[in-house]
Parts: structure tokens; sequence; C-alpha cells
């Protein structure tokens, strides 16, 4: 079992689509083990888009993840870190496949719905960032029996 890091950016609060984003990851069965509401800072921001930083636009996405709080959730599931970035979309919302996340609300490069991790190394890196060790949850999913067949996990 994987489990991999997901931010509600700004622009789904404010957009009204909390509820919307976190639906899709219930109904595809991924297990909820953490849940918080924060406000990032320039510092945090700067560590978690370190990757972006020679890039013209990396003050502007990090001004943009900013502008009000943001929802994070860790997810598990087997594959969750790829089952996750799939159901999310190419980072592009405007070139991303209806029925992706992306694809059905974002028209945006930057304002695109959702920070997914990319990578088992970047999950766990990520997860430490923004969870401590008792904000996340173990308990057993009722409805896992019918979620995988016996040989998936
Ligand atoms: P992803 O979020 O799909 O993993 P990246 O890690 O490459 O993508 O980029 C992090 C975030 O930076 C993106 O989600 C997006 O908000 C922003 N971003 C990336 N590339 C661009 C771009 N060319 N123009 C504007 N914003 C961008």
């Amino acid at each position: 079992m994987e489990k991999t890091l997901v931010i509600l950016k700004p622009c789904t609060l404010q957009r009204g689509l909390i509820g919307d984003i976190l639906k899709r990851f219930e109904q595809k069965g991924l297990r909820l083990v953490g849940l918080k509401m924060m406000q990032l800072t320039d510092q945090l921001l700067s560590e978690h888009y370190a990757h972006l930083s020679s890039k013209p636009f990396f003050q502007r996405v990090k001004d943009s993840m900013m502008t009000a709080p943001v929802i994070v959730c860790c997810y598990e599931g087997v594959d969750a870190i790829a089952a996750v970035r799939a159901l999310a979309g190419p980072t592009n919302g405007r070139l991303a496949a209806p029925g992706t996340i992306r694809g059905d609300f974002s028209m945006s490069f930057q304002e695109n719905i959702v920070h997914t991790s990319d990578s088992a190394e970047t999950a766990e890196i990520e997860l430490n960032r923004f969870f401590s060790a008792n904000e996340l949850f173990t308990y057993k999913q009722s409805s896992f029996d019918y979620l995988y067949a016996s040989d998936e996990f």
C-alpha cells in the first residue's frame, strides 16, 4: 500500500469546489488517512516547489498558493501515487482529458485545482513536510474487500 499527498489549491477553495474534488478521491476508493486546512508560507513553498526555482513563474506560483488556505490530504491505496496522478491529469488544465480532475475543472496551467505527489520518494518527503505522524490515521476501510481482489495488496 502506498500513501500520497494531495493539496487542494486556493483556487479550489475559492471556487467552492472542495466537496466536488474530495468526492473524486472518495468514489475512486482511496482511503483518506489525513486531512487538514493550512495557510502555506513562502518558506514552505520554496521547499515544496524547489524543482521550479529556476522557472520565471516560480514566485507567481508560490504567491498563488498563499492567496487563501489550502486543504492537504493523505490518501492510501494500492499504487495510490500513480492512481492519484491519473485522476488529476496533466499539469495544464486546458490539455487535460475530460474525466480527469484538471480536465473537468481547470482552464489553466497554474490554477490547476490539485497538487499530487509524483513518485514514491517525493510522496514520503512531501508527507513528512505537511503532516506530523500523529495526524495520519490507521483504520480498516469497511469497503476494502470490495475494492481489491485478494492478490492485489
Ligand atoms: P504538477 O503539479 O503537475 O506535478 P509541476 O510540479 O511541474 O506540475 O509544477 C508545479 C505547479 O507549478 C503546477 O501544478 C502549476 O500550478 C505550476 N506550473 C507548472 N508549470 C507551469 C507553467 N508552465 N506555467 C504556469 N504554472 C506552472
